[in-house]
């Protein structure tokens, strides 16, 4: 299958559709997620256009590594996370909902299990919190 523009996360990138924006740099943006698994839920998304990471180019991805590594350690620092949990769905099947590729980073507590993917919407008072405290944490690393 191929890559279709007209999908959600272009047109964030686009700045045609809102979001609670985080981090952006010539390769990628930042996001909260709308249904976070946890507080703190982030999508890194590239700005290159792929579905998903079977039909990224390798260039694509080296650039995208860092920024997937920076996110991930602001989120552990900003939401005192024991771990961070990095998901990756690929087509239907695997569970993808957006066909756009993304890695989700969701900072993980000891002991406290994720809220299922996909899952509710959360309040727009409480991402805003959220990405204030995110924002803060990524521009110490
Ligand atoms: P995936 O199943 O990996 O394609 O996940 C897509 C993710 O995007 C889900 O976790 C959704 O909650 C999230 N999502 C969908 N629409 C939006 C949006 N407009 N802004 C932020 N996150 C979104």
């Amino acid at each position: 299958m191929s890559y279709d523009a007209d999908n959600i996360f272009a047109k964030i990138i686009a700045g045609e559709f809102p979001a609670h924006k985080v981090y952006e740099d010539e390769t990628a943006i930042a996001i909260l997620d709308i249904m976070p698994q946890a507080a703190g839920h982030t999508l890194v998304i590239p700005k290159a256009p792929s579905r998903n990471l079977l039909d990224a180019k390798e260039d694509d991805l080296a650039r995208l590594m860092p920024v997937v590594q920076k996110i991930a350690r602001a989120a552990k620092d900003a939401f005192s996370a024991d771990g961070i949990h990095i998901q990756q769905f690929n087509e239907a099947a695997a569970g993808q909902t957006v066909f756009h590729l993304h890695f989700h980073i969701i900072p993980r507590h000891e002991g406290v299990a994720i809220r299922p993917h996909s899952g509710e919407m959360e309040n727009q008072d409480t991402l805003a919190a959220h990405s204030e405290k995110l924002k803060a944490a990524i521009a110490k690393v």
